[in-house]
């Protein structure tokens, strides 16, 4: 049968029909249905009491395509399956930093949660310069707790590997394989290029074996290093965000995948950001000697890897102290397991580094871009912040072997905007 979307009246009905929502929405004898996706997968809704309009939740719904291209491109519905179990993991690792799923109905693929009503997309705060002071700590708090808790650090080896089963998402990880690591080192028809880029960028890329042989690098493990359950879309529009609150929404990628992949997405997504300020920061007054919000930005992804990586640490410490071994097996002084665990860090570290430039890569060269780009409204602008982003990603697989800390990304990043090419 052909996929309908639920009208309002039909969605109003069966959310009153369902007893813990009817009294969660204070009893209400109709529902305000409003639309809010931004289109890209999904059909999103807030449903709300209309006499009582703090009585409010989302709905979203899996349609058997994906929506930004429409019904060309089939995906299966089941994919809320995965999005509903990842929001209930992540939910009870992190209670603070992920919605509450209050109903899933699996044969409407649909769930409902907390509606977020006084927090916006992270994406749309940066791109207005809203300083968020709690963000780094949240977003490091949530990468450790996910990440650790989902791995074999913690998990009993026998847990992990059907929780890795249980979590197969085939689809979706193919949309990444193919948008992110195959498509844009290729002409594919789904390359967007922007109008005054210069495609000799672009084809230096497509002709580096050394480039193409770590994107290689990074998809071979995408596919196969089944380290923890990932976010698996951990971009800055997956992220709401007020001045005290930090929420990661929308897990329906997630999948048992490399660490570094999640960190990778946080850290491409503020070096877009902080690029496209170079077209922001033209319109901005002069500040003296201030900090600008470039500086910020740069300060944020910064505190979140440092953040992480401490957080990372102490969870796992404290775990081998509490179950009395290592990971690595006996060790008296524990010296062994310190060096297993910083060579750990190092190597996740690389990885994320690598994951980030694919993803920078992806967001310049492939399908689906980033608004912190595309809307700079001139072109030759618009151009040189993206050869500038590009280069940087392409720095980052290539040397992340070298790049010893994120103050050293951070040099990289700002020394590419400062001296290569000049804007326009
Ligand atoms: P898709 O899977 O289609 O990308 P998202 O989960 O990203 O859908 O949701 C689309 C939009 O709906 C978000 O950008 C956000 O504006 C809004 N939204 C989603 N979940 C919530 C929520 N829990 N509270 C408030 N708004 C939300
Ligand atoms: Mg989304």
């Amino acid at each position: 049968m052909e996929f309908e979307a639920l009208s309002s009246a039909e969605l109003s009905t069966y959310l009153r029909g369902v007893p813990s929502l009817y009294s969660l929405l204070n009893e209400p004898d109709e529902l305000d249905i409003t639309e809010v996706g931004d289109g890209n997968l999904n059909y999103v809704y807030f449903a709300t009491n209309t006499r009582a309009p703090d009585r409010s939740v989302v709905v979203k719904q899996a349609p058997p395509f994906l929506r930004l291209v429409g019904k060309t491109w089939p995906l299966t519905r089941h994919r809320m399956e995965r999005e509903v179990a990842a929001l209930r993991r992540f939910g009870a690792l992190c209670p603070a930093h992920v919605p509450r799923v209050y109903h899933a109905d699996s044969e409407l693929f649909l769930v409902v949660m907390q509606r977020l009503s006084s927090h916006r997309i992270l994406r749309q705060g940066l791109m207005d310069g809203v300083v968020y002071p709690r963000l780094a700590g949240h977003l490091s708090t949530y990468l450790a707790h996910t990440l650790f808790y989902g791995s074999d650090l913690y998990l009993a080896s026998d847990v992990k590997k059907q929780a890795v089963s249980a979590a197969v998402n085939t689809e979706l990880c193919r949309i990444t394989e193919d948008l992110v690591f195959t498509w844009p080192f290729e002409d594919h028809p789904s390359n967007v290029y922007s109008p005054a880029f210069a495609r000799a960028e672009i084809e230096r890329l497509w002709q580096s074996p050394a480039l193409r042989v770590e994107v290689g690098e990074m998809k071979w493990s995408f596919m196969n290093d089944a380290e923890t359950l990932l976010h698996g879309d951990l971009h800055t529009g997956s992220i709401m965000v007020n001045e005290d609150e930090t929420y990661v929404i929308d897990p329906e990628f997630a999948f048992y995948g490399p660490m570094g992949f999640d960190i990778g997405a946080v850290l491409a997504n503020l070096l877009l950001a902080w690029f496209s300020r170079a077209w922001h920061d033209r319109h901005a007054e002069p500040s003296g000697d201030a900090p600008s919000y470039g500086d910020w930005l740069l300060a944020q992804a910064a505190a979140i890897w440092n953040g992480f990586a401490s957080e990372f640490a102490t969870l796992w410490r404290e775990h081998e102290s509490r179950r009395g071994s290592h990971f690595i097996g006996g060790d008296r002084g524990g010296a062994c397991a310190e060096a297993f665990r910083a060579r750990f860090i190092e190597r996740l570290f690389e990885q994320s580094l690598g994951f980030a430039g694919c993803k920078m890569i992806r967001r310049i060269v492939g399908m689906a871009k980033v608004a912190d780009i595309t809307s700079i409204a001139d072109n030759a602008l618009r151009a040189t912040v993206e050869v500038r982003a590009l280069r940087c990603a392409e720095q980052l697989l290539l040397r992340r072997r070298q790049l010893r800390s994120i103050e050293d990304v951070v040099a990289l990043a700002r020394d590419i905007a400062s001296t290569r090419p000049a804007l326009a």
